[in-house]
């Protein structure tokens, strides 16, 4: 076996393929020049930028966007995570010492705790928190106010945030996946950022394994390049990257072990569905939120996953994808 990067490496390495303004943030049209826009405007008024919400995906390049958006502003970036905040104590700890024009980046903003939401719409709204002293019928708010700050929410779950919530933000862009030609671009100028040559083929193979995803292709571009040096080759060209990421189980459809199983357990256990989403998150071995927004949204965008009123059904094209002969009911 061989020893790949430890964790910490492969992180120092994503955090360096890290694109550092608008301009080299790959894809994403739409969000991108809104964004701008949204910026552009707040630096003319020479006020904070409006709240921003980014929804999709993970590792479409929320944090990346956060980053960007801090850089442009030139201003400093404070990172936290809904599931860090807990009590909304610790939201009046991040929030109290947020400095003038500061944006604070909370990723997974949907898994934050109630009263904390409810301190957080007030901060959002009035850049106000109110402090509690004391408890029960003495307890008194201490009203603090806070220094203009722009806040950038993370979701994979749009759905889950609470309309109020939702509406306190200026600005909401939604990451799609990215197609194969744009993750070619990301891989190319990873490439040139890791010294590593790899032909036009080569990068096509990657980018149509890497589920629509720049940290996917990311990441296996760096098991590759592993595979690369291992087996002495100099350029990468497509049979090496087919062989590579063969061996890494992410198949030519970029459908990884975590997927294949959830097809094969709908098939081979469930006879194709419907059945609910936890059922089969237990029959994977997996938490239902990992099904859910890591391995189905693309299931579903390739066309291999259905989601019905009954329940998560695989597709004709499912069956065929695993090689298994495709029941009558659903050959067309
Ligand atoms: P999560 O929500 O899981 O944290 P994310 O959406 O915040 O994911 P990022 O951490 O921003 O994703 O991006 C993952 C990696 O993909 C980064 O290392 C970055 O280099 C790369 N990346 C993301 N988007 C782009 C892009 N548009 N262009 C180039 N590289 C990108």
């Amino acid at each position: 076996m061989v020893s790949t990067a430890s964790e910490a490496e492969e992180r120092a390495v994503e955090s360096a393929l890290r694109p550092k303004n608008l301009d080299d943030f790959v894809g994403q049209a739409r969000v991108r020049q809104q964004l701008s826009l949204v910026l552009e405007a707040s630096r003319i008024r020479e006020r904070t930028a409006d709240h921003v919400l980014l929804s999709g995906p993970p590792g479409l390049g929320k944090t990346t966007l956060a980053m960007i958006i801090a850089a442009e502003m030139n201003a400093p970036l404070r990172i936290s995570s809904g599931p860090a905040i807990q009590h909304a104590g610790d939201l009046a700890a991040i929030l109290s010492s947020l400095t003038e024009g500061e944006i604070l980046f909370l990723d997974e903003i949907h898994r934050m705790s109630r009263p904390a939401e409810e301190m957080l719409y007030i901060a959002m709204e009035d850049f106000r928190v109110d402090i509690v002293v004391g408890k029960g019928a003495g307890a008194t708010a201490i009203p603090l106010d806070l220094p203009p700050f722009t806040l950038v929410g993370a979701t994979t779950r749009a759905g889950l945030l609470p309309g109020p919530l939702r509406d306190r933000f200026g600005f909401t862009g939604h990451l799609e996946f990215y197609a194969v030609e744009e993750l070619e671009l990301v891989l190319r100028r990873s490439a040139m950022l890791l010294d590593l040559k790899v032909s036009s083929a080569g990068f096509a193979e990657i980018a149509g394994r890497s589920r629509g995803t720049p940290r996917i292709a990311n990441r296996l571009l760096r098991r590759v390049r592993d595979w690369a040096l291992v087996h002495k080759i100099d350029e990468i060209d497509s049979s090496a990257a087919a062989a590579a990421l063969d061996m890494y189980e992410v198949d030519e459809r970029g459908l990884d072990r975590l997927d294949r199983s959830v097809l094969t357990a709908l098939i081979t256990k469930f006879g194709g569905g419907p059945v609910g989403l936890s059922t089969l998150a237990i029959a994977v071995g997996e938490e239902t939120e990992t099904v859910e927004t890591v391995a189905e949204p693309y299931l579903v965008r390739e066309g291999l996953l259905g989601r019905t009123p009954r329940g998560r059904i695989a597709t004709a094209a499912a069956w065929q994808h695993l090689g298994l002969a495709v029941p009558d009911h659903l050959a067309a």
